[in-house]
């Protein structure tokens, strides 16, 4: 039977059809085996190994690897409000273009994701996109003010997964004891940007050494592990689940090491810049670095991986923060603070966790596969029969160099302009179809 190229993997003919021809990675089951998969009406039907011999419609795969759709809980789509930096629709397309089917974004946009309007303005936008599914995570607090708690109820109820104040921390620890009780009893957990603001004060890059001599104000690392202390010991006494974003440092690695082994709820994420830079890589004043919190020395940085290793740390998310070129192409203490970062993150985990040995190519991939999906709860990361049929076709080893006109995000601010990885996504299917043949 002639195979088909992937490329015509339409509405039309995505029915009932057969990936051959490729190396499935199974993250969930720890496994990788030259075979194929079977889809029909959007959902994953059959996994097989081998070449597949039987009637049904054949897309040729190429000889890549296919993997669950990934999944990145930490997103900034900047709209409603910043429509300017980034759409709903244009965060969909680059989220397709780096392999992500499902995306969890922010509550930081202007009106706030307090209401449940916004919840359902997003999730209609990203329908109406069809590029990727957008689970929303709800302010915490109205306006993210950090007094009065929002309606988790029929925030729930519209679709959102979690409830942060992302972008700052949840204001006190009295409101933390609150946000954690009512998150609980709605069945989601609270995500929180640890940030002590009044320990940050007006730093702009890691303090140590590099702080010192580039001459700027630096954030020292206990500015996030305070607000993370903090958390950790109210969620003693409340029975929640916590999930602690972006972190950064070391020190915060270990406490959530020990939060695991004494049995709280706890799960924990970090970003691909953290663990492939280091603070002296912003001796070139190079906007795009500038992160909160901030990229870290190479002990944070290794602490990291290995908390990836040891499963401490249970996923990557990009943190994806999108920013026009006029507010980053200032001086480096006024430009705002973030890089774009779905459409590498894959390229950053195969080229910096899966080339150097830290993890095999599953383990690697259950970090932005089933490990965040069961963080919010969603059906998706795994190749399960009966799931829908979000997959990632990628090739593992070429090689490329990114440049600011390969990007589908509206914003081009990557901290990792000019950098040469070892991997790329070629093909994103969402329910059965392929959507980066129209990107
Ligand atoms: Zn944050």
């Amino acid at each position: 039977m002639t195979k088909k190229s992937l490329n015509n993997l339409t509405p039309e003919s995505a029915g009932e059809y057969v990936i051959d021809n490729v190396t499935v990675v199974d993250p969930e089951a720890d496994k990788t085996w030259s075979g194929h998969v079977g889809v029909k009406d959007g959902k994953i039907e059959f996994t097989g190994e081998g070449s597949y011999s039987g009637s049904i419609q054949v897309f040729d795969g190429g000889g890549l690897n296919l993997a669950p759709g990934f999944v990145d809980i930490h997103v900034h789509l900047r709209e409603p409000g910043y429509e300017y930096k980034e759409t709903v629709a244009t965060g969909c397309r680059a989220a397709a273009a780096g392999g992500f089917t499902a995306v969890a974004c922010m509550p930081n946009t202007k009106p706030s994701i307090d209401e449940r309007t916004v919840v359902e303005f997003i999730i209609k936008q990203a329908k109406m996109a069809g590029f990727a599914k957008v689970y929303p995570v709800a302010a915490a607090t109205v306006g993210r003010k950090g007094e009065k708690m929002t309606e988790y109820h029929e925030l729930v109820d519209a679709g959102a997964v979690a409830v942060s104040d992302d972008g700052a921390p949840v204001a006190d620890a009295g409101l933390v004891r609150r946000v954690l009780e009512y998150a609980n009893h709605c069945g989601i957990p609270l995500f929180e940007h640890c940030e002590d603001k009044a320990a940050s004060g007006y730093g702009v890059i890691n303090e140590g050494y590099y702080s010192t001599k580039l001459g700027l104000v630096g954030v020292p690392a206990y500015s996030e592990e305070i607000c993370l202390s903090r958390d950790l010991l109210v969620l003693e006494t409340v029975p929640a689940k916590f999930h602690a974003s972006h972190l950064s440092s070391k020190g915060s690695v270990e406490m959530i090491r020990r939060a695991k082994k004494s049995g709280l709820q706890v799960t924990a994420e970090t970003a691909p810049h953290y663990i492939c830079l280091e603070d002296k890589d912003l001796q070139t004043y190079n906007t795009n670095l500038k992160i909160n919190p901030p990229i870290r020395g190479s002990e944070d940085r290794d602490a990291l991986i290995e908390g990836l290793k040891d499963g401490t740390i249970d996923c990557l998310a990009s943190d994806h923060a999108p920013h026009a070129p006029q507010e980053k192409q200032v001086e480096f203490e006024y430009a705002p603070f973030g890089s774009i970062g779905l459409e590498t993150t894959f390229s950053i985990l195969m080229t910096h966790l899966v080339k150097p040995g830290h993890l095999t190519l599953p383990q690697a991939l259950a970090v932005i596969c089933h490990k965040p999906a069961d963080v919010i709860g969603i059906d998706g990361g795994r190749l399960k029969a009966g799931g829908p049929a979000d997959l990632a076709l990628f090739d593992s080893d070429e090689e490329w160099t990114v440049e600011e006109g390969d990007f589908h995000s509206k914003s081009k601010n990557s901290a990792f302009i000019g950098h040469k990885f070892s991997g790329r996504v070629k093909h994103t299917i969402l329910d059965g179809v392929n959507v980066t043949a129209s990107l």
